[in-house]
This record gives C-alpha cells, sequence and structure tokens, in this order.
C-alpha cells in the first residue's frame, strides 16, 4: 500500500513528539537561589503531513511581553493547529528576565548576546547553548518576537539578514507595516541562526513592559500570513489587521537630542514625514527655550523614543525612507 512520507520525529529535552502529535515539553534550564527549578516551556505542534518546522519564540528578552502575549493568544485560539510541517512555540525563552521585568538574565548579560553559547559558560551562555542543542536544529525558519528596548516605542515592523534572501521573502510575506534588512549583531539569535542556514526573521512592535493591542495583532497576523504561504494553514480569516502593503526602507537613521531637556513628539508613530516639517520639540523646563526637530527628508517614523526627560544625543525618532 502507498504511504505518503510522514513528517519528522521532534525530539527536546528527551521527550519525543511524533507526527500527529501536540505536547507542551520543558527544557530545563537552571534553579532558583531557593531551589525552584527554572525550566523553558516549549509546545510542539507536529502535523501527520510533511512539512517545514517553524519556530515562533518571544521573550527573548525578558521585558518584551508583546511576544509573548502574541504567541499566547495564538495558543488559545488554537492558530497552530497546522495541517502540514511543525510549529515549535516558546512563549518566553528568557524566563529569568520575565520574572524580573528585565530584559536580561540576573548576572546583567543579554541571552540575545550570548548565542551560541557555552554549556559551562555564564547562565545566558548556557541558555544560548541548550537552546541550539534542543531547538534551534530542528527548525527549518525562525520568527522572533521583540519590542522596543527601554522605552522606546516600535511601530510594527520586521527586520531580515540582507545576506539571506529567503528570510527578506518571509518578511515580505509577514507583510508587517514596515520591512527592512538590519546588520547581523554578534551573539544574536539571528546570527546564530544564520550561521546554522535557517533564515530568520525579527518582527519588532511596541515597547518594552506595555502590552500594545495594535502591535500584538500585527504580529498574530504575519505570523498567519507566513503559515499560509507554507502551506501549513489552509487560509488566513479572519483577518486581525487590515491588510496593506508593507513600506520597505533602504535608509534609517536615528534623529538625536541636539540638547538636553523635555522630549515632546509631535506625531504619531507610524506617521509619513516631509522634509523640513516639525515633528518634535526639545524644551527647557521654564519655557524660556525649546529646539525644534524637523525632518531631513520625507520618510516615515517608525520608532519614538517615549522617555519624556532626555540628554543631548539621545535617541529621538528612528526615521527612514
Ligand atoms: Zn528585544
Amino acid at each position: 500500500m502507498f504511504q505518503e512520507k510522514e513528517n519528522n520525529t521532534i525530539v527536546i529535552g528527551g521527550e519525543s513528539v511524533a507526527p500527529g502529535e501536540e505536547k507542551l515539553l520543558k527544557i530545563g534550564i537552571d534553579r532558583l537561589p531557593t531551589g525552584t527549578l527554572i525550566d523553558i516551556p516549549v509546545y510542539v505542534f507536529n502535523a501527520k503531513k510533511p512539512g517545514p518546522t517553524i519556530l515562533v519564540q518571544a521573550g527573548l528578552h525578558g521585558d518584551e511581553i508583546n511576544g509573548i502575549e502574541i504567541v499566547r493568544r495564538m495558543l488559545q485560539q488554537k492558530r497552530f493547529n497546522i495541517r502540514s510541517g511543525a510549529v515549535i512555540a516558546v512563549p518566553i525563552l528568557n524566563i529569568f528576565g520575565f520574572i524580573h521585568f528585565s530584559r536580561d538574565v540576573p548576572d546583567g548579560k543579554d541571552v540575545n548576546r550570548s548565542f551560541p553559547g557555552k554549556k559551562s559558560g555564564s547562565l545566558a551562555s548556557r541558555m544560548a547553548y541548550h537552546y541550539v542543542s534542543q531547538i534551534m536544529h530542528q527548525m527549518d525558519f525562525a520568527i522572533d518576537l521583540h519590542t522596543g528596548g527601554a522605552q522606546r516605542h516600535n511601530f510594527p515592523q520586521v527586520r531580515f539578514t540582507h545576506e539571506d534572501g529567503t528570510s527578506k521573502e518571509l518578511a515580505k510575506i509577514f507583510n508587517a507595516p514596515f520591512l527592512f534588512s538590519s546588520r547581523l549583531i554578534k551573539g544574536s539569535f539571528r546570527e546564530a541562526a544564520y550561521r546554522m542556514g535557517k533564515p530568520t526573521i525579527v518582527f519588532e512592535a511596541g515597547e518594552s513592559m506595555r502590552f500594545d493591542d495594535y502591535a500584538i495583532l500585527e504580529g498574530m497576523q504575519g505570523i498567519l500570513n507566513v503559515l499560509k504561504h507554507l502551506k501549513m494553514i489552509s487560509k488566513v480569516e479572519p483577518f486581525y489587521v487590515e491588510r496593506m502593503n508593507s513600506v520597505l526602507l533602504t535608509n534609517r537613521k536615528w534623529l538625536r537630542a541636539p540638547t538636553a531637556g523635555m522630549f515632546i513628539p509631535e506625531l504619531t508613530n507610524g506617521s509619513e514625514i516631509k522634509k523640513g516639517q516639525e515633528i518634535g520639540l526639545i524644551t527647557d523646563t521654564y519655557a524660556r527655550h525649546s529646539k525644534k526637530i524637523k525632518a531631513p527628508y520625507d520618510g516615515f517614523v517608525f520608532s519614538i523614543n517615549n522617555q519624556a526627560v532626555v540628554n543631548q544625543g539621545d535617541a529621538l525618532f528612528h526615521i527612514g525612507k
């Protein structure tokens, strides 16, 4: 009897998820000083029909919670019930940072600068090591969910790797409002994935420690767009956000504070700007002086610093065209 080839079995932490199964697994990482075991929850959805394995992960930076909510809602709405291939969904990679409202692990190291990691390295390095050995070698593609760091609010945007054409394709299919290539940061998850030949995109939306419903919906929509393109789901309905075409930014720069003071943005994030347009103010606290921030070219604002009090040179607006 003819039998169609089955999908691969996925093995994480010594547990197998055979084609047709879905399981919640845990990767044991370390204990808190009190003895409580810290493990990373990993959901695996393995369809019978063969197809790609896609990793959807959030919380690599523990305080970037929009991605965590994106994965949670996708799980709650059973959006990973795929018909082919496999989804590995990791709602919170950096559990330590999450419980401390922090980007990093308790020793101040950034897991996203610690890849590929070492078995006997620092905590961040060990986490990266386990992640590479347990999960990354089994994936074909990855979607890494982030927000702006500190108080910077990123309008929903996807970053791809210039050297990797497939990641650019994925970024287009994701269809966030903005996309652009960004350089590979040493020690980042994306760099490690690139070196392993696994195309990866990074979705950045909103700011740390704040839910942003629009950012969350854009993320859910983008993931579904990718799953649909890979034929892992048959349709994308209902739509979470209205379809519009992504804007590809090929030139980006930060506008920085010309002087210290209070920063008052005068437009909303994601706005189109015209050369010479006043887009914000830096004022003193006595209503004596203020400096206008003007758009240097026609383009878009895709990140705004929500820090009200700024020092000279602080990043204010990330703009691109
Ligand atoms: Zn991040």
